[in-house]
């Protein structure tokens, strides 16, 4: 059984290096006592890389990055550092597109004692997961959109390949979080099917795959009535599966019902590689202040532990990954060592500190 792993590492830009630190500390501690080896290599790229080399994602990197069994990724982007045509240095999207990253994995968690602008009725837990098409959708003409004087164009495209690769991903998924027994094995395809051609398209494609699976359920809903119900009953939801631009607003709605981007994890899976990166950005009013909340990295981190374990079927990885999602969020829960974003008051060296502590003692 494989049981070294190279991990191509993106410290990437502003609170970036910050939060990836502890990540790495915590990981090379979990190995140590798992009895398997990660292998960082660090691969510069990211905005101040651009600003001092005239390079992004330079092709040493770009190779690690393919050649690594995954890739672990903080932040990326400044804002006062641009290409000439006015738009920003995002490596992130430029490896999404490069590997086919096509499931953006955006899990959504609220345990008992978690922060939450929800009114959580007793006995209720919030635990599913948005999966967000990422390479096509409404982001298919990014960067080349078509603008007159008069009037601007973009063009949604929804392929019958990705889609069917998509929605394989969603009730792969769906069936590994039923027999874990986290949760009944539910997908809901959420479109706009009633109004765009192209969503009945995508509905039709999600219907053809559901009938495969007749050991989960499976069900359709409309986006602006789901955007109601992650307010009204999220505790409902299991697996959601969506178009790229439906996908981006629903996970940030998502990371607010957790408490903020600080705690929201996220992984970009694709059929050979897959990018594991904290929902937030580069928090460039906070970076060099030792103050960002480590959590979403170090949880994207369980979820990379969570994906090699179950490709590369290795029992270690996989309860390791399942302890450090557990230990952070018990720290989360506690509201104790917690960062200012989550009213708290501790460094990201401490908040860190307290996942390491809570893994010790589990
Ligand atoms: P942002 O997510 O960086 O910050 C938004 C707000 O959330 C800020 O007030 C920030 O301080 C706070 N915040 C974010 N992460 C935090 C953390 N871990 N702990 C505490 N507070 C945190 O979004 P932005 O300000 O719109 O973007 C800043 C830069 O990051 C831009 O250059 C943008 O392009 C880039 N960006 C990169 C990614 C990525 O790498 N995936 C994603 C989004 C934005």
């Amino acid at each position: 059984m494989k049981d070294t792993f190279d991990i191509a590492v993106f410290r990437g830009d502003g609170i970036g290096p910050e939060i990836m630190q502890p990540t790495v500390d915590i990981l090379n501690m979990l190995a140590d006592r798992g009895g398997y080896a990660l292998m960082f290599s660090d691969c510069p790229a990211g905005a101040a890389h651009y600003a001092q080399t005239g390079e992004a994602l330079p092709t040493a990197s770009m190779q690690a990055a393919r050649e690594a069994d995954a890739i672990l990724l903080s932040a990326m982007g400044l804002p006062s550092v641009r290409y000439p045509d006015g738009t920003e240095i995002s490596p992130q999207i430029d490896l999404r597109k490069a590997f086919e990253l096509f499931a953006g994995v955006r899990p959504v968690r609220i345990c008992a004692g978690q922060r939450t602008p929800l009114n959580m009725p007793a006995g209720k837990s919030v635990d599913f997961v948005l999966i967000r098409e990422s390479t096509e959708g409404l982001f298919h003409t990014q960067g080349c959109g078509e603008v007159t004087e008069d009037e601007a164009r973009e063009t949604l495209l929804i392929t019958r390949r990705t889609s069917e690769l998509l929605f394989q991903f969603a009730f792969r998924l769906a069936g590994e979080r039923k027999s874990s027994g986290r949760s009944p094995g539910r997908v809901t395809c959420v479109d706009k099917a009633n109004v765009f051609r192209a969503f009945a398209f995508f509905r039709q494609i999600f219907d053809t795959e559901a009938a495969r699976h007749p050991e989960l359920a499976s069900d359709h809903a409309y986006v602006d009535a789901t955007a109601l119900w992650f307010v009204q009953k999220p505790w409902e939801f299991d697996v959601l599966v969506t178009e790229n631009m439906f996908g981006d607003i629903l996970s940030d709605l998502g990371a607010g019902l957790m408490g903020g981007l600080g705690v929201a994890p996220s992984a970009d899976i694709g059929v050979n590689h897959a990018v594991f990166q904290p929902c937030h950005g580069s928090a460039p009013d906070i970076a060099g202040q030792g103050i960002a909340n480590p959590f979403a990295m170090i949880l994207s981190a369980a979820m990379m532990l969570e994906w090699l374990g179950t490709r590369h079927q290795n029992a270690a990885l996989l309860a390791d990954g399942a302890r450090l999602r557990g230990a952070t969020e018990s720290v989360i829960a506690e509201g104790i060592t917690v960062t200012g974003d989550l009213g708290g008051k501790a460094s990201t060296k401490e908040a860190a500190g307290a996942v390491g502590a809570a893994l010790a003692a589990a």
